[in-house]
């Protein structure tokens, strides 16, 4: 179900692409992150409206790797078949797009999460309906969201939980090693600084590996009061999550187990989860995951809209997407660049006030791009190498698996 607009007979001028990089402090359990990669599309139309979106990297697990190049590539190919189209047609036409570029190796979400929430910003701009409405509804004027703390040091880790309760922030997610020696220490550290009432959510990223370490692990965190434990094994592993849900107190969330929205029957079948977190460029366009977590809520699962750290196009598009859902069953995950590293490259960045943030009002997904900044942080150089990269991708993708095994660890 969308909401009724009319957009006239607008047309699709032409599409920018840019690539950004932000430099950013992240730890995880697979290791550092320096700088975060982001696909900002730009949709003129012949009315002089620019729509703009937001999409990060994210290739189909087990089939392909991606990466920013890839996903600017496979973007400017996506865009050539819109332009020219009228609005509404090619709203209806790029979920059918995505799903026939799912069958190549070089496919990415990304652009299509960008190009989607560009054309809704201006489809939404253009014809004054609420860019939430036109994805199923408005809701809301306001979306709860959670505080994500990366590894570090215990006691910045608990500063920063502490900071996401002072901003009134009543679930925290925080990230674990998969070591019981470490994890235990970081937990203790964040119980005595944020007390008991925020909820806790572990996220492990896979790094339990095993049932068995993972029972003991997660068993070993009891008194800490941990409520949902996020992909603690492999996301292939559907059987040992299915196992393990049998053995350990607190809910189990997927993530990286989702990577196809048939994936969601999959997983409630087998009985592996009972939430599904729905990282925001993994299924691409903002209509296909609307109406995968539909899906997901009709097999009897909970959901929550996850967070990839994006700039505040991506934010606010999230917002956006939780305004149009009846029911939230958790708060946004997406909180933004500008919330954890003050760094953004809209004029209006949304921040977090009483545990919410808040949906800007008025029409188009609700931010406005600063030209200044996002040629700060434009990856201007690799434009120029993104086909000689995209190109080096594509015969990597060629190789046999032992080959690939050897060129990543390089
Ligand atoms: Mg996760």
């Amino acid at each position: 179900m969308s909401g009724a607009f009319d957009v006239g007979e607008d047309k699709i001028t032409s599409i920018k692409s840019y690539i950004i990089k932000i430099p950013v402090e992240i730890r995880l359990s697979s290791g550092e992150v320096k700088e975060t990669s982001h696909l900002i599309t730009e949709i003129h139309t012949s009315s002089g409206i620019i729509g703009i979106g937001e999409g990060t990297p994210y290739a189909i697990r087990g089939k392909s790797h991606s990466n920013i190049y890839n996903a600017y590539m496979l973007c400017r190919k996506v865009a050539k078949e819109l332009k020219g189209k009228k609005l509404d047609e090619a709203k209806d036409m790029l979920p059918r797009v995505q799903e026939r570029f799912m069958e190549k190796s070089f496919f990415d979400y990304a652009p299509f999460l960008a190009l989607e929430t560009a054309l809704l910003d201006a489809i939404s701009k253009l014809s004054g309906v609420r860019f939430s409405k036109i994805i199923g509804g408005n809701f809301r004027d306001k979306v709860p969201v959670c505080g994500t703390v990366f590894l570090g040091e215990p006691k910045r880790m608990a500063e920063t939980a502490r900071r996401w309760v002072l901003k009134g922030v009543k679930h925290l997610k925080i990230k674990v090693m998969g070591k019981k020696e470490i994890d235990t220490v970081n937990m203790k550290y964040i119980r005595d600084a944020v007390g008991f009432d925020p909820l806790i959510r572990i996220d492990a990223n896979g790094a339990y590996k095993t049932v068995n370490n993972a029972i003991n692990a997660i068993n070993n965190l009891e008194k800490y009061d941990i409520a949902i434990v996020e992909q603690p094994l492999s996301w292939h592993d559907l059987d040992g999550l299915r196992r393990l849900r049998k053995k350990i107190y607190p809910k189990i969330m997927v993530d990286e187990s989702l990577t196809v929205p048939s994936d969601i029957k999959r997983i409630a079948e087998k009985g592996a989860a009972d939430i599904i977190n729905f990282h925001p460029s993994k299924l691409g366009c903002l209509s296909v995951t609307r109406k995968a977590i539909e899906e997901t809520v009709n097999l009897g699962l909970e959901f929550m809209i996850g967070s990839a750290v994006m700039t505040g196009i991506g934010v606010a598009a999230h917002l956006q997407l939780a305004a149009s859902i009846k029911k939230l069953h958790y708060p946004n995950e997406e909180v933004g660049l500008y919330e954890m590293f003050g760094i953004d490259v809209v004029s209006n960045p949304l921040k977090v006030t009483n545990g919410y943030i808040k949906i800007p009002e008025g029409y188009g997904v609700g931010v406005k791009v600063e030209r200044r900044k996002l040629e700060r942080y434009s990856a201007g150089m690799d434009l120029f190498m993104a086909p000689i990269l995209h190109a080096a991708y594509c015969f990597y993708q060629k190789f046999p698996s032992s080959i690939k095994r050897i060129v990543r660890k390089v």
